[in-house]
């Protein structure tokens, strides 16, 4: 998400007259584009800021805070001086122009309104011609906010409300990517699966269905499932269209059902094992990746039992895994931790070791058989090398050259090395 916010950032920048430079230490304005999902993320944020302040030669250096943080203390950190202007999710597409008429006279310098006439486009044609860090690869942002409101989590309050673009503009979008050579891309959404949802829009297996049959899209990846919504009908639209990935993230968050509840996720473990099954009933081959996190408040250890039960069960290919992180403002914020920072690391540590055990067996389990890969760049140990991702998201490396990365190759995989498959192309 934020990657496709800084892309608009950037563009705007360059719009009002701005370039770009890659030192940051003699750079005349730093913008700062943050999270705020977790404290660590914030930490080192503040520090980095902190760092372009204090390189604030004669008064010379902007520091821009944009992004969640912005949102969340950025009012604060401009009243003490940490920085010059807080600019929040809602403008940041139109920082460029905050940025130059700052220069030029209006000294106003926090930008946090959600009012919905503050909130700044976010499709932008004009960057159809931009290249991703992978020229063959766009994110396409297909919803704004989240009003899920789980019970830990920080982004409906600095993100605000789900908002959904009209899909005739993002179709009409990603038709112009295509038409300019891009094969692959992710529609992103916090939770793509709602969208639609606040406006009448069509829903996100018809978005899903329309984008498969765009001409020349050889790849599509949708980023995030929330379980609540995922129904039958994306599975569907997943099976019928071999250009969708066959990587569905389907967050868990936790294994057990009363945290389930405490967290606010409108799901119980039985809901999402019945996905699960879905998945395995219409689609003959996928993997699955989810994000859990442990030493949520109240969280027991036969909870965290359950948790450990549900990822041996379930068999993911790919889990993010976070100790849980109190964020002021949040409902969670207020029940009491009873957990200590060490328990909670060593829960998520013995989680670790788990799933790591069982994403080596999941690749171990792709040996001997043909996958398609996009190859995104030559490898690190050899020219002869190239590596990409598979359709269920799994890196492989395979022999090749430069000429082969951005294309579609079909590749055998024959061993797994660290973490990474390993294979050989087929002519
Ligand atoms: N919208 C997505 C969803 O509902 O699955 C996730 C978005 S969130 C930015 C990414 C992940 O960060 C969440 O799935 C959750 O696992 C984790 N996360 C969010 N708030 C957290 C917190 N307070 N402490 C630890 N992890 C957190
Ligand atoms: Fe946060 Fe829940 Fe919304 Fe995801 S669905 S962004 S975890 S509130």
């Amino acid at each position: 998400m934020n990657k496709g916010d800084s892309e608009l950032i950037k563009h705007s920048m360059l719009e009002n007259g701005f370039t770009e430079t890659d030192n940051e230490e003699t750079a005349d304005i730093c913008i700062f584009n943050t999270c705020s999902v977790r404290e660590h993320a914030e930490k080192r944020a503040l520090a980095k800021i902190s760092i372009a302040r204090s390189r604030k030669a004669a008064g010379k250096k902007l520091v821009v805070v944009a992004g969640c943080m912005a949102q969340r203390i950025g009012e604060d950190l401009v009243l003490k001086g940490k920085a010059d202007l807080a600019v929040g999710p809602y403008q940041s597409p139109e920082l460029g122009a905050i940025v130059r008429s700052h220069t030029k006279k209006d000294k106003s310098r926090i930008f946090l309104s959600q009012t919905e006439a503050d909130f700044a486009e976010r499709i932008n044609f004009d960057l159809v011609k931009n290249k991703d860090i992978y020229p063959w690869h766009k994110w396409v942002t297909i919803t704004h906010g989240c009003e899920n409101f789980c019970a830990y989590c920080i982004v409906p309050y600095v993100r605000g409300k789900l908002i959904s673009f009209p899909s005739e503009k993002i179709l009409n979008y990603i038709k112009e990517l295509a038409a300019e050579g891009i094969i692959e891309i992710t529609l992103l959404g916090q939770n793509v699966n709602q969208y639609g949802q606040d406006c009448g829009e069509i829903p996100f297996y018809q978005l899903l269905e329309k984008t498969a049959a765009i001409k020349g899209l050889k790849k599509i990846n949708f980023l995030t499932s929330h379980p609540m919504d995922f129904n039958s009908a994306i599975a569907d639209v997943i099976k019928d269209n071999r250009n969708i990935s066959r990587s569905i993230h389907l967050p868990l968050q936790s294994g057990s059902n009363p945290v389930l509840k405490a967290m606010n996720r409108k799901y119980t473990l039985s809901d999402y094992y019945r996905i699960i099954d879905t998945l395995k009933s219409k689609l003959d081959d996928f993997s699955v990746s989810t994000d859990l996190i442990v030493g949520f408040p109240g969280e027991t250890d036969s909870d965290f039992r359950n948790t450990l039960k549900a990822v041996t069960d379930i068999r993911y290919d790919e889990a993010f895994m976070y100790a849980y992180s109190p964020r002021e403002g949040t409902p969670a914020f207020t029940i009491k931790e009873e957990l200590t920072r060490t328990e909670k690391i060593e829960r998520l540590n013995e989680l670790i070791a788990l799933q790591r055990k069982i994403s080596l067996e999941k690749r171990e389990s792709r040996i001997n058989r043909i996958e398609l890969v996009i190859a995104e760049k030559s490898s690190r140990r050899s020219a002869d090398e190239v590596s990409g991702k598979t359709f269920l998201n799994h890196t492989v490396v395979f022999n090749g050259s430069s000429a082969d990365i951005g294309k579609e190759s079909r590749v055998e995989i024959t061993d797994v090395k660290g973490s990474t498959l390993v294979g050989k192309k087929i002519p």
